[in-house]
């Protein structure tokens, strides 16, 4: 894969440019994509934004938004406008499979390809591009490539309120161990820019429906199942209780965090179904790599501390696979406990 610096006198002539994230956005891949999005289409490029699927509700108020094209929604004009573009951007994710919707249209894609991001073992079919697990989030990558081409000051309002959404979120506001000087000295450039950071927490974290709260409740209370020999926990809701209280495929974002706050525990699984599908996320702390777990055992990936996968064909079959596997990382899970 040739560098970003090679790749950019590329952008010295207008070009029609697409840009895509991974299949069920959170706040880092929406956010990396309108921010270049912003800054591309400033610099006189024309520019397309694709979401294999729905961007959830709670990233509505992301400036730029309604320039988003739902891939899945209509396929055939959505890969029009792509195979139309001449250069296409891959964010916050490295693989095409990763894409479901768009993976076909995507390997078939004869522009020039570009990578931007920071999950582990990428894919060599891209032509130019960068793949840091250092990084924090590629909202940290998107700001370091506008700061590469030498446009930082450039960086207005809608970009930092993106790029800060996608570092925000991706860092666990600034507490997991991949948040660097180089994150913070972003973010209080973002703030130079006029940001306000407690509107960006406050339009992503207080705008949740009673009944998400009242759902919270019911499967800490309900649900949860803790095992301290193994220093895990595990929930596993089913399509018919999702439904029970109303619960959209944003509200479930970050509810895997939380049974990491229990003093023994940690590693957290959230399983959730949706049409006879199983998803996966795993959260870790300290050294227990949830990356080669979800590789390993569930044919997922992401990061050292957090990664997703997809489980077996029912939520008993998923849940059994499930502690065979903790089983198995037992001592694992003990060594990782005593070191933290
Ligand atoms: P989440 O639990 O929030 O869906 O995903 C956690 C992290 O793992 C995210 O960075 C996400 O991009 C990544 N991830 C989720 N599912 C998969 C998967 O199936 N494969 C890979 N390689 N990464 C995943
Ligand atoms: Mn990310």
């Amino acid at each position: 894969m040739k560098s970003l610096a090679d790749f950019l006198p590329l952008l010295e002539q207008p070009r029609r440019i697409s840009i895509s994230h991974h299949n069920n956005p959170d706040a880092d891949a929406t956010g990396s994509a309108l921010a270049l999005y912003h800054y591309l289409t400033m610099k006189g490029h024309t520019c397309v934004v694709f979401s294999p699927n729905e961007v959830p509700d709670y990233l509505d108020w992301m400036p730029g938004r309604e320039n988003v094209m739902v891939f899945e929604e209509d396929t055939a004009t959505s890969a029009a406008r792509l195979n139309e573009s001449e250069i296409h951007f891959s964010l916050d994710y490295n693989n095409y499979s990763r894409t479901k919707s768009m993976e076909q249209v995507l390997r078939d894609y004869k522009g020039i390809t570009v990578l931007i991001d920071h999950h582990m073992f990428p894919d060599t079919c891209f032509e130019y591009g960068i793949s840091l697990t250092s990084k924090s989030s590629t909202c940290e990558m998107i700001y370091d490539f506008i700061a590469l081409a030498g446009d930082a000051s450039m960086i207005n309002m809608a970009i930092a309120e993106c790029i800060y959404s996608g570092i925000m979120t991706d860092t666990g506001s600034f507490r997991f161990p991949g948040t660097t000087p180089n994150t913070h000295r972003i973010v209080a450039s973002l703030l130079e820019v006029g940001l306000e950071p407690s509107r960006i927490h406050t339009a992503l974290f207080d705008n949740y429906s009673e009944n998400r709260l009242r759902f919270m409740g019911w499967l800490f209370a309900e649900k949860m199942q803790v095992f301290p020999e193994f220093h895990t926990a595990v929930i596993a809701v089913s399509e018919e209780e999702l439904k029970r209280f109303n619960i959209s495929t944003g509200d479930t974002e970050g509810i895997v965090n939380f049974p990491l706050s229990i003093k023994p525990v940690i590693f957290s699984i959230f399983i959730t179904q949706r049409n006879q599908e199983f998803r996966m996320s795993f959260r870790s702390q300290g050294d227990f790599n949830v990356n080669e777990f979800a590789r390993t055992w569930f044919e997922g990936g992401g990061h050292r501390n957090a990664s997703g996968g997809r489980g077996a064909e029912s939520i008993e079959a998923t849940v059994n696979r499930l502690m065979e596997a903790v089983k198995m990382n037992e001592n694992q899970l003990n060594i990782c406990f005593r070191n933290m």
